[in-house]
């Protein structure tokens, strides 16, 4: 599993190992946290490298599979460190689909809903081509992943590798980054510690939020089933940002107040997934609304502010 220190990733490791697999977990930490891992001290199942996936990856061990979720993927890190994404979206990957292909394992790769960019189409279904600004600052990410995964298929058909793509699409819970810049996470620490929230625009943007637990399910589901297509894995319930705002002030009772911030520069406006494949493929649909997951999710972050 590549991108094992991150949310995501953290989050799907625990399963593989509840599920009785045995991982070998890497990650540079570039954006991902060993802390994430701490609970893994000492599991015998779980290995932990250090490593750069944009550079040659090494494995000793027979393997089965391969996880890519490695990459920044909040916006702010990622325009940021706009080199870093597109190098392990493309030499990243590179590696981990050449590490598939020599140890005969199935291939599973972390897309996002971003390669549908600014959709013209509304929700999005996996055959929607996407509106994307090549140039634009977010063409590091989205252009990343869309090569991604034109180099999966590609392995796919060239070399016969067993591959799965996932679109992921907003996702929050537990193990968030308190400071990763995204929606979820700044609007609880705002309201937590009585800050402005800092609504983009005039919050009329459109998402949908899944809860990390309902994802992780539908990955592993993918991931054993026989579907080489893209399947979006998401929530389909749509909120703005406004009215994910509301909600967070809400539940943590926050006297906090709204303020309006710039609009960032190809910020999506609007996004929901069209999961028909998933539900009809997998089986799997989420099961838990925003409001209980934002429940579940808060005391992680009183936690960080605490800290
Ligand atoms: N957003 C916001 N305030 C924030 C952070 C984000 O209004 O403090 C907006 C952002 O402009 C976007 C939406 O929330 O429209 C989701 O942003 P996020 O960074 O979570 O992820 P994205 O879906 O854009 O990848």
């Amino acid at each position: 599993m590549t991108g094992a220190a991150g949310f995501l990733g953290s989050h799907l490791v625990d399963r593989l190992l509840a599920d009785g697999h045995t991982v070998i977990g890497m990650d540079n930490l570039l954006t991902g946290a060993k802390s994430n891992l701490a609970h893994l001290e000492g599991e015998p199942r779980f290995t932990w490298v250090n490593h750069d996936v944009s550079r040659t990856i090494t494995v000793e061990d027979p393997i089965d599979g391969v996880l890519h979720f490695a990459s920044p993927a909040s916006p702010v890190d990622y325009l940021r460190l706009p080199i870093q994404t597109l190098k392990v979206g493309a030499l990243g990957t590179h590696n981990a689909l050449g590490v598939a292909k020599a140890k005969g394992a199935r291939f599973l790769l972390a897309s996002t809903s971003e390669v549908y960019g600014d959709p013209q189409v509304h929700p999005q279904p996996e055959s929607y081509w996407g509106h994307v600004n090549p140039i634009g600052p977010r063409g590091v990410y989205d252009e990343a992943k869309r090569f991604a995964e034109a180099l999966t298929m590609a392995y796919h058909r060239t070399h016969g590798v067993p591959t799965r793509i996932v679109r992921i699409f907003n996702t929050y819970g537990p193990r968030m980054r308190p400071r990763d810049g995204r929606v979820v996470s700044n609007f609880i620490m705002q309201a937590l510690r009585g800050e402005p929230i800092t609504v983009y625009g005039d919050g009329s943007q459109s998402r949908s939020f899944c809860y990390v637990d309902d994802l992780i399910e539908g990955i592993v589901r993918l991931f054993h089933s026989e579907i080489a297509d893209p399947v979006n894995l998401g929530n389909p319930v749509e909120f703005t940002v406004r009215e994910l705002a509301e909600m967070v002030l809400r539940l943590t009772q926050s006297q906090s107040h709204m303020v309006v911030r710039p609009l960032p520069i190809d910020d999506p406006k609007q996004r929901r997934p069209d999961i028909t494949h998933a539900r009809e493929q997998l089986g799997w649909e989420p099961t838990v609304p925003l409001e209980k997951g934002l429940q579940w999710t808060i005391p992680h972050f009183r936690e960080c502010v605490n800290a």
